[in-house]
């Protein structure tokens, strides 16, 4: 380790700013969120550094540098372009032992500032030594994106209930256990909600039961998208590398199952049209029982949980029991086949508006409205329309639809195995039969079937059959 990491205390404390321009503002920045006390040296200094010595009640002293600046500070930072000044300005606080730093100079700092990830009071800092500052721009990028934003609320209440959970917890085992569960539990995720009063009061509830009160489960109604795992949200991927347990079923891609935390319980409860694996009721009471057991449970579906997916149905019985659950939004499979076949849903052109409709016309029949359907204007999405293509081409050319409209069926999409199918009304289903299709497939009809010739990108060997 060729630097020793660590966190200065600047709040009140003086520290000398030599520069005025671009560079020096976004220190001048840094250096105020910690408290600093400036003073700015600069011929020239420009308006956005001037306000933030101003806001923050610094000084500044507009003329070249001198070498008693350095008197009374505590940090020393030369962000001027002029290389003789910042080394000069190295060389004074190297004397009186100041630590220093000199922007873009490792060889003039005895200090070197980390790239950060500010999630006050929590922070990381990130440094490559000043060897690879670009590497270590690109591990904060990385962190950014792992560490909800509201993670500095998370600590903020961690920090409120710190006190009284040492009186309430004699042993460190007992209050390592209880951060745990704070931090992962449905305290942390009401703060993830914004519901910050409602995990005070959680904390409060646990703090006055008994120090050995069993934590309540949760529930996380989680959407998987439609397969390529890269269409996961932040929000699916951390609770699914926190839950215990994970109901799946068959629309759950392998690629999305490999993210699951490494130990967690899986349990297939797979569906198939006509053959259920396990029944929607039973998937409903297994969800309460397993919270009631105080697991952290995923239920991971495909697409999104509200589209087509009887998420509804699941949340019902949780809320009826008071069991705390959240939603998490997946990409739908209309949204996630359609920009990988390159066939956008509305254009102004071809359709002012999309419409999502199930296939299974047997028993939606009596709901449906063939004339609203075979509307020109629209684009058409039909989830599970394959066993009943032809039934459904024949009610659209019925209504209206002329027999010549572009129609695309989409095979495992946005999957490497993608395939698209692309013909018409009146030939799509004959096609299909041909080309012995499965399961799962999209379909969409309409005008804008025509650009994926123009449009599509994904997997460019991957057949598309038109
Ligand atoms: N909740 C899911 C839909 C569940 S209904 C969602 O929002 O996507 C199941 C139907 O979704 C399937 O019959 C099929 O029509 C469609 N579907 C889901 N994933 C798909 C995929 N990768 N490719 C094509 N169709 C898909």
């Amino acid at each position: 380790m060729q630097y020793f990491p660590l966190f200065m205390q600047l709040r009140n404390q003086r520290v000398l700013l030599v520069g005025g321009g671009d560079i020096a503002t976004r220190k001048a920045r840094l250096l105020s969120k910690a408290g600093a006390h400036l003073v700015v040296v600069a011929p020239a200094i420009e308006s956005e550094l001037e306000a933030i010595v101003v806001a923050t009640g610094g000084e500044m002293h507009r003329r070249e540098y001198q070498h008693d600046d350095i008197n009374g500070v505590v940090l020393v930072v030369a962000a001027t372009d002029i290389a003789a000044v910042n080394k000069q300005v190295s060389i004074d606080a190297q004397a009186r032992h100041l630590p220093v730093n000199v922007v873009d100079s490792p060889a003039l700092c005895t200090v070197i500032t980390p790239a950060i990830v500010d999630r006050s009071p929590l922070v990381i800092a990130i440094s490559s030594g000043g060897e690879a500052p670009v590497l270590a721009r690109m591990v904060r990028a990385k962190l950014e994106t792992l560490i909800p934003a509201s993670y500095g609320r998370l600590a903020a209440l961690a920090s409120r209930f710190r006190e009284r959970v040492k009186q309430t917890f004699s042993s460190a085992d007992e209050r390592r256990r209880f951060w745990e569960d704070t931090l992962q539990g449905p305290a942390a995720e009401l703060i993830f909600s914004g519901r910050d009063a409602d995990a005070e009061q959680l904390l409060q509830a646990r703090l006055s039961a008994s120090a050995n009160d069993t934590c309540q489960g949760e529930v996380y109604l989680v959407g998987g998208g439609p397969g390529d795992p890269e269409l996961l949200t932040l929000k699916a991927l951390r609770l699914m590398q926190q839950a215990e347990v994970v109901l799946y079923d068959r629309l759950v891609s392998p690629e999305v199952m490999e993210l699951v935390r490494r130990d967690a319980e899986r349990i297939y409860v797979g569906k198939r049209r006509s053959e259920h694996a396990v029944e929607q009721t039973a998937i409903n009471q297994m969800l309460v029982n397993l919270a009631r057991e105080g697991k952290r449970v995923l239920r991971l579906k495909g697409g999104d949980p509200f589209i087509f997916g009887r998420g509804g149905e699941e949340i019902e019985l949780l809320a009826e029991n008071n069991i705390p659950f959240q939603v998490v939004p997946g990409i739908t499979a209309a949204s996630g086949c359609a920009a990988y076949a390159g066939i956008p849903l509305t254009h102004r052109d071809y359709a002012q508006s999309v419409r999502f409709v199930t296939g299974h016309l047997k028993t939606n029949n009596a709901n449906l409205s063939w004339p609203e359907l075979a509307r020109v204007d629209q684009t058409l999405v039909i989830y599970m329309g394959l066993i009943e293509l032809e039934a459904i081409c024949a009610g659209l050319i019925q209504h209206g639809r002329l027999p010549t409209t572009p129609v695309a069926l989409i095979e495992k999409g946005t999957t490497r195995e993608q395939r698209v199918i692309v013909s018409d009304l009146a030939n799509i289903a004959r096609r299909v039969v041909a080309e012995s299709v499965s399961a799962p497939t999209l379909l969409i009809i309409g005008e804008v079937v025509k650009l994926h010739r123009q449009l599509s990108w994904f997997a460019p060997d991957a057949p598309v059959i038109d």
